[in-house]
């Protein structure tokens, strides 16, 4: 099998199932017992609240462990089920944009033809005034870069918060809470080879988030629930792997998505879609003419070829990419998205492989 979407998940790394599984055998305490084993369990969650804090450039006491990334989306932006006004980028995941919804009000920012939001954007903000405003710092689709620290420093000042969903960035590129300005990021675990069903939603001291869940005072009153601690611990290994590896996957996944371009680009069918920006390195949405990207995906399954033709969770939808439509493709050609996203545990004879099958469908 060649796995070509990691951008939907990732499989979970060896030595982080290693740290996990005497959390699940034999320290089985609960974090908020007194005895011996539930001091271990805790302390492994504050350990694990370091390693990502190290992995995000952030204090461990202002990371509140969730179920993943949705979670934490929903968490900063909950704030809409008041009185708030709350801005999203055009291109935001649906646990923003659904998130937003509840608002008192929503408006989208709008991007421009490779999906980012340009300065005019974030100057019309300045006049709308909304409570919140939420940008992600890459897409899961396109693998666009959005420039988070200068949109959070053009925007704070003038008393808007800025959350900023993280999931696709974390372990892809360099990535400082601290630097970045914003008062919310949202991690998820899945994403960096550790488990599933758990992230972190980190947030600046001045804006701690609204309790989401009420009752025995975990995570700081604001999180309540008995914490998912072998997922806590993989997620934190995870972080710490990723940090140590980080410009090494960077390099590898990007010297793959260079070729796979190159290759692709050899055929005049493909097109290429959000280049010529600032992207993740292992992210490429392209399409074959007049080629609808769900069938491709579902012959590339049948050769043993996982992809996607858009984000994971609209797949099985067959209504074309709302990342692309924001960008202003058009419809038909955004039927034809593809999506792959690599790993660094890709190889290049993968990625001749693909091209070889791709450019078959094309003739
Ligand atoms: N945000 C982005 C940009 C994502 O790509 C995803 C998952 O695909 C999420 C949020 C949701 O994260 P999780 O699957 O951990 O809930």
């Amino acid at each position: 099998m060649i796995y070509f979407d990691n951008n939907a998940t990732t499989p979970l790394d060896e030595r982080v199932l290693d740290a996990m599984m005497p959390f699940l055998k034999t320290m089985y305490g609960n974090p908020s017992s007194v005895h011996l084993l539930g001091r271990i369990a805790q302390s492994a969650i504050e350990t694990a609240r370091e390693q990502i804090a190290a992995l995000v450039d952030a204090p461990p006491t202002q990371i509140i462990f969730t179920s993943g990334g949705t979670e934490a989306n929903n968490f900063a932006l909950q704030c809409g089920a008041s009185s708030t006004k709350i801005a999203i980028g055009a291109t935001e995941h649906p646990s923003v944009l659904e998130a937003a919804k509840r608002a008192q009000s929503w408006e989208i920012i709008p991007v421009n033809t490779v999906g980012v939001i340009e300065s005019d954007a974030i100057e019309q903000l300045i006049h709308s005034r909304p409570d919140i405003v939420s940008i992600m710092f890459a897409n899961n689709e396109t693998g666009t870069i959005q420039a988070i620290q200068d949109i959070a420093s053009k925007l704070t000042p003038h008393g808007i918060r800025v959350h900023c969903d993280a999931v696709q960035a974390l372990g892809k590129i360099p990535l400082s809470f601290s630097q970045l300005g914003v008062q919310w990021l949202s991690i998820s675990s899945h994403k960096i080879y550790g488990p599933k069903g758990c992230g972190a939603l980190i947030f600046d001291k001045s804006t701690p988030p609204h309790a989401l869940i009420v009752g025995g005072g975990q995570e700081q009153d604001l999180r309540s629930g008995t914490e998912n601690v072998a997922a806590i611990v993989g997620f934190g290994k995870a972080a710490e792997l990723a940090k140590r590896e980080l410009h090494e996957r960077h390099n590898t996944m990007l010297a793959l998505r260079t070729r796979l371009e190159n290759e692709l680009l050899k055929n005049a069918h493909v097109t290429l879609f959000s280049t010529h920006t600032q992207r993740l390195p292992n992210t490429v949405l392209f399409g074959l003419d007049h080629i609808d990207g769900e069938w491709v995906l579902l012959k590339l399954d049948q050769l043993g070829i996982a992809v996607s033709s858009g984000s994971a969770c609209a797949s099985g939808a067959t209504e074309p990419s709302p990342v692309l439509l924001a960008m202003g493709v058009a419809p038909e050609k955004a039927q034809t998205a593809i999506r792959v996203s690599l790993s660094h545990h890709n190889t290049e004879t993968e990625i001749l492989k693909f091209v070889e099958i791709i450019h078959s469908f094309g003739n």
